[in-house]
């Protein structure tokens, strides 16, 4: 199965891989910024791409490579040396499909979900279901995403009533049809992610416009936060953490710093009918290059599943 999210999580990815261009914004912002951006790595030697091997020999990873911690390459083009394991639980998180073997990360991620998962428990906004962080050895995964090959993107889904029942059930937040929240959306949405937005180590939070949307209408003067709080197609039952390049790894290649701002202007591109060609043109564009995987960095051998 194939889910939407999962969907989305391979178009992020191809989109941040891929797109060459980043079109200015009415207003100065610019449509998807730096999400948009092809990045150093769709030059610095991982460049081209060729079709996904129909045996991926990342999937295959079992456990982490030995040799110290490294994120080694681009969020949607690297590998992930000397991976940390996720502990199936914790306070205020529980990983949520521990049979997919994607609670892998680097000791940075491990060490922000942790982090994160103690707020929330002790702000008591109930417990985060985690899902995927990278496979063993990070790099390409089969099904699911495009980046998470680092080990610094992270799925969380949204809290509702966690911690009552489990396994949990994604809640969707948004009402896609109708651009509008469900009922299930409340203040604890913007608690979580204001949380997790003020963490240092975090780059950019993924979630759904409709969601930033409400985020700006709701927050007072203190919005910095909303800064890192990006819009995105789908994202409405989970939201996409995605960390800074980690101090010890040379290796990384960072995405294009977000424009200046809190971004609630830019809602208005995503949710607008008028702008419903060009979006629609965009996810095509995506959609063209599903099952197309980068070509790895050359320090990603030394990592490769033998
Ligand atoms: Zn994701």
């Amino acid at each position: 199965m194939f889910g939407r999210a999962a969907l989305l999580c391979v178009l992020l990815g191809v989109w941040i891989g891929a797109r060459p261009d980043a079109a200015a914004r009415p207003g100065g912002e610019k449509r998807g910024d730096a999400d948009t951006k092809p990045g150093p790595d769709a030059k610095a030697g991982a460049g081209t791409k060729s079709e996904a091997a129909p045996d991926n020999p990342w999937a295959r990873a079992r456990d982490p490579s030995a040799g110290p911690a490294g994120s080694i390459g681009g969020y949607s083009s690297g590998c992930l040396r000397g991976a940390g394991r996720l502990p199936m639980r914790g306070a205020g998180f529980r990983v949520a499909e521990p049979e997919r073997r994607r609670f892998f990360g680097h000791p940075a991620l491990i060490d922000f979900i942790r982090r994160l998962g103690r707020d929330v428990h002790a702000a008591g906004l109930g417990v985060l279901p985690v899902g995927d962080l990278s496979q063993p050895r990070g790099g390409p995964a089969p099904s699911g995403h495009a980046s998470h090959q680092t080990g610094l993107d992270a799925d969380i889904w949204y809290v509702n009533g966690a911690g009552k029942s489990w396994p949990p059930k994604k809640v969707e937040m948004v009402d896609l049809e109708r651009q509008k929240t469900t009922a299930s959306f409340d203040r604890r949405v913007a608690r979580v992610l204001a949380l997790a937005a003020a963490d240092p180590h975090v780059d950019r939070i993924f979630v759904n416009p409709v969601i930033k949307r409400e985020l700006c209408a709701g927050a007072g003067k203190a919005r910095g936060w909303l800064h890192k709080v990006r819009p995105w197609f789908l994202h409405h039952e989970h939201f996409h953490v995605r960390l800074t390049c980690p101090a010890d790894s040379p290796d990384c290649r960072p995405q294009e710093p977000i424009a200046d701002g809190d971004g609630c202007r830019e809602v208005d591109w995503w949710l607008k009918p008028r702008d419903e060609a060009d979006r629609s043109e965009k996810q095509k564009e995506y959609r063209s290059r599903q099952g197309v995987v980068p070509l790895l960095p050359a320090p990603c051998s030394e990592v490769a599943p033998r």
